[in-house]
């Protein structure tokens, strides 16, 4: 099929290459020139796994062309992709301007019936809305699908070829056909693909997320709990997940969730809970337990440390989460605020998002080009990003680099009982142990 994708951030790039992988014709555009010339240079705009390989092998096939001319894109496809940022706005609705920009500019652009699919995530209604900016614009036929999309950053390229399911919001039975064709592939072991109607495929992709996110949150309150009362939440974690009823993903205690999505969509779904009367209140609670939650690992060491004034902070981790550059809303940025408006001085290590911790940071912080000189003199060691390359240190090196032998793991990757049998002073999350409390172990 011939496809034509706007937006070519973490969503459009991933999509417009994949697609391209199963032997589609993809042009990708997007209006950041920028972007567009390092692709077309072979340099990916971010990191994600495996993804480089990818496009390269589909270039070099000349499946998959970058540009910046929409028009000239739209008029080659049949089917176009809209993976446009949806931002929070004030108030927490999202930021539609995007999405109807390059609806309106797709519609001026079709030459002939033209499958308008919306993958960017947008409210309740925003198919409805793009199906009547877009018959204003143009008179050739067209339809607006509602397509969401699920895939993990770090994991991208895993998520879209292997899906747990596809979701396919459209009312006619010959759109859906084509999009299950243009599907198939990559459902072949047998995961569904959803054929609903706009608003409930709409309404799935908030829901999904909002519940992860929940659970998240109520974990870390749990797991705040068990600071207090001298419980581990790491066992009470595999207590939990054992249930069937509940099962094991997204139930680990941390420093709160980040990333581009879950907290603007628990906000996003909350507006439109407001926008017909209803109070949403789960999801409240669920964005304001996380904002907390971010201050957590500082608490800790201010709780630890007294003054924080003139203290060294060696950081592992600042992106969002592991296997991504990716800075928004990343934990991390909250727990540096803090400890630099306490007069710290913060050195830190991250595998990958170094380039884009400087985009938002600046000089503000000291960044190490690896993980054992960000110790060097420190006062402590915070973890802010589980990288699997933290998780089994050289104990006795980090013991040497560190000024004092402390660790404040916002990510539980280390056994309380083995940091301490090592000599070290640990903090984890939740893990039954209040900084500067004595040790219960
Ligand atoms: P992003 O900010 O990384 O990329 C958006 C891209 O769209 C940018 O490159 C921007 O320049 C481009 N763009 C904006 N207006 C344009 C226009 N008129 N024409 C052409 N290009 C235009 O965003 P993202 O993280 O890829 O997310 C995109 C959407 O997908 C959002 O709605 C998001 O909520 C959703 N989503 C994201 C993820 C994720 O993990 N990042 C996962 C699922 C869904």
């Amino acid at each position: 099929m011939k496809i034509c994708v706007v937006g070519t951030g973490y969503v459009g790039l991933v999509t417009g290459t994949c697609f391209a992988d199963n032997g589609n014709d993809v042009w990708c555009v997007d209006i950041d020139a920028r972007k567009i010339q390092k692709l077309n240079e072979g340099i990916l705009p971010i990191y994600e796994p495996g993804l480089d390989q990818m496009v390269a092998r589909n270039v070099k096939a000349e499946r998959l062309r970058f540009q910046t001319d929409l028009a000239d894109a739209v008029a080659r496809a049949r089917i176009v992709f809209l993976c446009v940022g949806t931002p929070s706005a004030e108030g927490g609705a999202p930021e539609m301007k995007y999405v109807y920009q390059a609806a309106e500019d797709v519609a001026r652009a079709m030459k002939e019936h033209t499958i308008l699919v919306l993958k960017s995530t947008v409210p309740v209604g925003t198919a409805a809305e793009v199906r009547t900016r877009v018959a204003a614009v143009t008179k050739h036929p067209f339809d607006v699908v509602s397509n969401p999309e699920f895939l993990k950053e770090g994991h991208a390229v895993e998520d879209f070829l292997k899906p747990d399911r596809v979701v396919v919001g459209t009312n006619d039975p010959r759109v859906a056909l084509i999009m299950k064709e243009l599907y198939d592939p990559f459902v072949r072991s047998g995961n569904p693909i959803l054929i609903m109607d706009n608003p409930s495929a709409e309404l799935t992709k908030y829901g999904a997320n909002a519940l992860l996110a929940a659970r998240i949150s109520f974990m870390n309150e749990l797991a705040n709990l068990s600071d207090r009362v001298g419980a581990d939440i790491d066992l009470v974690r595999q207590g939990m997940a054992s249930d069937s009823r509940i099962g094991k993903a997204f139930l680990f205690p941390g420093i709160g969730f980040g990333g581009s999505c879950f907290p603007k969509d628990v906000d996003a779904l909350g507006h439109t809970g407001a926008a017909h009367g209803l109070d949403l209140k789960l999801l409240k609670a669920t964005n304001d337990v996380n904002r907390a939650q971010k201050r957590v690992l500082f608490d800790k060491m201010k709780a630890r440390l007294g003054d924080l004034k003139g203290k060294r902070i060696a950081m592992w981790g600042l992106a969002f989460k592991p296997q991504t550059d990716d800075m928004r809303e990343a934990p991390s940025l909250t727990v540096i605020e803090l400890l630099l408006e306490a007069g710290a001085t913060v050195h830190a290590y991250d595998p990958v998002a170094t380039h884009t911790t400087k985009e938002v940071l600046g000089d503000k912080i000291q960044y190490a080009a690896k993980p054992y000189d960000a110790l060097e003199k420190a006062d402590a060691l915070a973890i802010c990003t589980e990288w699997n390359e933290f998780r089994r240190p050289d104990f006795d090196r980090m013991k040497k680099a560190l000024r004092q032998p402390l660790i404040f793991d916002g990510r539980n990757i280390f056994e309380p009982a083995r940091c301490e049998e090592l000599g070290f002073e640990y903090f984890g999350i939740g893990r039954g142990r209040q900084a500067g409390a004595k040790s219960k172990r």
